[in-house]
């Protein structure tokens, strides 16, 4: 294939123990899926559909790496999340069916303009300029399945500086892993190279130049990086 410009290579993830990396084609990610944050946000948790929204996959950023602090925003905030990579796709998928597409889990964060989906939510508006810019999603190495297995419960927590702002445990997702996957395969069709944000626990507040933020998943690395 001929292309006429060179866009370099393909977003990619690292792979933990792997000298070899994961290709990323979407990042998906779910909103409101632990009950005391859709709180703290305003919502009420009554179960009803998770829904979806993206950033694109050249949004990642490398472990340890500076994240700059994004423009037109005066209230970036922080979200740790489990990320599930997928190595296999698929349409209309059952939750039985749901885990056998995991290649593995990292910890993310899904950093977001508050004040600008402040904004899209009261005009009735899309979340792509509050959650999708440049920089957006700092991602930890992916652990594989046959190294962890499934994460299904265990501590997610996240500090500012060294202090803790966000603490829960995985198993308080409102909807599990297999059902994200299944209900986000009835939207679109799965493909090997996504990842799917599952959502963050209570806690969520702004960071500014200089901050170092860490966070982790029991199992998984620690993710940290510096608001630059
Ligand atoms: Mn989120």
């Amino acid at each position: 294939m001929r292309y006429v410009l060179d866009l370099g290579e393909r977003p990619s993830a690292a792979i933990s123990g792997s000298e070899a990396r994961f290709p990323v084609r979407r990042i998906f990610c779910v909103a409101r899926n632990y009950a005391e944050h859709a709180r703290e946000m305003g919502h009420d948790p009554n179960r009803e559909p998770p829904f979806f929204f993206a950033k694109p996959a050249d949004a990642l950023v490398e472990n340890g790496c500076d994240v700059p602090y994004p423009p037109r925003t005066q209230n970036l905030h922080y979200e740790v999340e489990l990320v599930v990579a997928l190595a296999k796709g698929g349409r209309n998928l059952s939750v039985e069916e749901a885990e056998g597409l995991i290649y593995g889990y990292a910890v993310g964060n899904d950093l977001t303009r508050r004040d600008l989906q402040a904004e899209a939510k009261k005009q009735g508006r899309p979340w792509d300029t509050a959650k999708g810019f440049d920089h957006s999603a700092p991602l930890s190495a992916i652990h594989r399945t046959d190294e962890v297995g499934h994460i299904r419960r265990g501590a997610i927590w996240l500090k500012v500086n060294g202090e803790t702002r966000q603490q829960g445990d995985v198993a308080d997702m409102i909807w599990s892993v297999p059902e994200v996957i299944a209900e986000l395969s009835t939207l679109f069709e799965l493909q090997a190279g996504d990842l799917i944000f599952t959502g963050t626990p209570a806690g969520v507040g702004p960071v500014v130049p200089g901050d170092v933020i860490e966070c982790g998943i029991d199992g998984l690395d620690v993710l940290r990086h510096r608001i630059a």
